[in-house]
């Protein structure tokens, strides 16, 4: 269908258009993400291996890989309903400015307190956690969205909250951790002596500024150490994939309305929630064999999971205590370089998207920090919104993709996630206004001690 409606410069839907129901991709990929194994037994893991770390209904969410839609609980729609449906916005602006024949869409997550797509998984996981009787939840955060996401969540429904925030972040973030501490959580900056994992990294790399690999360790621990605590993960897992499919369902019903379709589909990568969520609809037509989408995932290229990792099983903490998961991964012995994008800063990769980056039926470009800055600015300048830095891996790719719809006079549809905002970024924004912001590239040298690091598995 083309375009016989003229299309807003925002699409909303109505209330009672927003989904009811969790999509999950899994069901309908014929070769399915390797399990998660058992570190000392290296058999998959079950439900009962899981439920000291994880709260019952979320790893029954992670482990089925044959139900398609998930009932969304009323009370997560109702939550929903204060912040969503985001808005699907068609860059007009960017557009004229670029002088492409490309049409651009971005899904706009920024629009919460939080100020990320995160929200999304921490009212789900919260919940789950509440109808369980537990006390509280603890988790990781890096940049500080997921922590502060988890704080809101907490706060809403009256359970504790005990985040482990990157050292690095916590000190260059002092904002985001007083928005957590306002809404209850306890901040510790990671590592810290609090854990024994804590205390044995600290021994063992003195002066660390900690990655999230760190805070995962020291969170799963005091959660499996105290009574009516469970842990829980911002991103990188299936049940978090499957709470965020609320954005591409609503990006899909949005752009069905007015029988658009995109050619092109980007998103940020770090643990591969917010891009999963996003293509989740459109990757189960492709997969089903009904349509067809060029998928782009974005990756720092300081921290390039797919374009230079190894599809293995690994780690996903530093401490080498949680499952071990099949991704393409750096390797959890890689602590990446202080770049400003703390939430594309993990090693590893989601399950679900590295089977579908292997199986070819996605792509990933790695970007340098100067050139993402660059196209922040360019996005902040002509649409108004002041990007996460995250978010702007997106931004950068998208604006080359038209650009290249320039050369070739192809009016490709290219819609891509905008993941959040900037506003406790501006430190990395200032490095870049002031021209001090340098591009770490790891040569093959630096990944050695990361690969090296990978667990020995025949799988
Ligand atoms: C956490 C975060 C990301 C990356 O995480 P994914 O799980 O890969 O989505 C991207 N953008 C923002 C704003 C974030 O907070």
């Amino acid at each position: 269908m083309s375009e016989t409606k003229q299309i807003p410069y925002k699409i909303y839907l109505e209330e009672n258009e927003m989904p009811k129901q969790w999509y999950n991709m899994r069901a309908d990929m014929k070769n399915k993400p390797a399990p998660l194994l058992n570190p000392a037994t290296l058999e998959p893991m079950t439900f009962d291996d899981l439920r000291p770390v994880f709260c019952d209904e979320l790893i029954r969410q992670e482990l089925d890989e044959t139900t398609a839609y998930f009932d969304i609980p009323q009370e997560i729609q109702d939550f929903y309903k204060m912040y969503r449906p985001s808005p699907l916005v068609r860059a007009y602006c960017l557009e004229k400015a670029l002088d492409t024949p490309a049409k651009i869409y971005y899904k706009f997550e920024g629009n919460n307190t939080s100020g990320s797509h995160k929200l999304n998984s921490a009212i789900a996981q919260a919940y789950y956690a509440k109808e369980q009787g537990l006390k509280g939840v603890t988790t990781e955060t890096g940049a500080g969205q997921w922590g502060t996401a988890l704080s809101m969540a907490c706060a809403y429904l009256g359970l504790d909250c005990k985040v482990f925030m990157v050292k690095c972040s916590y000190e260059q973030k002092p904002f985001r951790r007083e928005v957590m501490r306002t809404y209850g959580a306890s901040v510790t900056p990671s590592p810290s002596m609090d854990t024994e994992v804590g205390k044995k990294i600290l021994a063992e790399h003195p002066g660390t500024t900690g990655s999230l690999g760190c805070a995962i360790s020291e969170a799963v621990e005091v959660a499996t150490t105290n009574e009516g605590y469970r842990y829980v993960l911002g991103s990188v897992l299936n049940q978090v994939l499957l709470h965020q499919s609320v954005i591409g369902l609503e990006a899909k019903s949005a752009m069905d309305k007015y029988g658009i379709k995109p050619d092109i589909i980007i998103g940020c990568a770090g643990g591969g929630s917010n891009l999963g969520g996003l293509i989740s609809p459109f990757m189960g037509e492709k997969l089903r064999g009904e349509a067809d989408y060029r998928i782009i995932a974005v990756e720092p290229a300081s921290c390039p999971s797919f374009t230079r990792g190894k599809y293995a099983y690994d780690f996903c903490d530093t401490g080498m205590i949680c499952p071990l998961a099949k991704m393409y991964t750096l390797g959890s012995g890689f602590i990446p370089s202080a770049n400003h994008a703390g939430g594309l800063r993990f090693h590893g990769m989601s399950t679900t998207l590295s089977q579908l980056y292997d199986d070819k039926l996605m792509e990933a470009v790695a970007v340098e920090q100067t050139s993402v800055f660059e196209a922040a600015t360019q996005f902040a300048r002509i649409e108004g919104i002041l990007p996460a830095p995250e978010s702007s891996h997106a931004i950068r790719v998208a604006i080359d993709e038209a650009l290249k719809c320039k050369e070739t006079g192809e009016e490709k549809t290219i819609l891509f996630g905008l993941t959040g905002t900037g506003y406790f970024d501006l430190y990395a924004y200032q490095a870049y206004n002031d021209g001090t912001m340098s591009d770490y590239i790891p040569t093959d040298e630096d990944l050695e001690p990361g690969f090296a690091s990978l667990p020995k598995v025949d799988k």
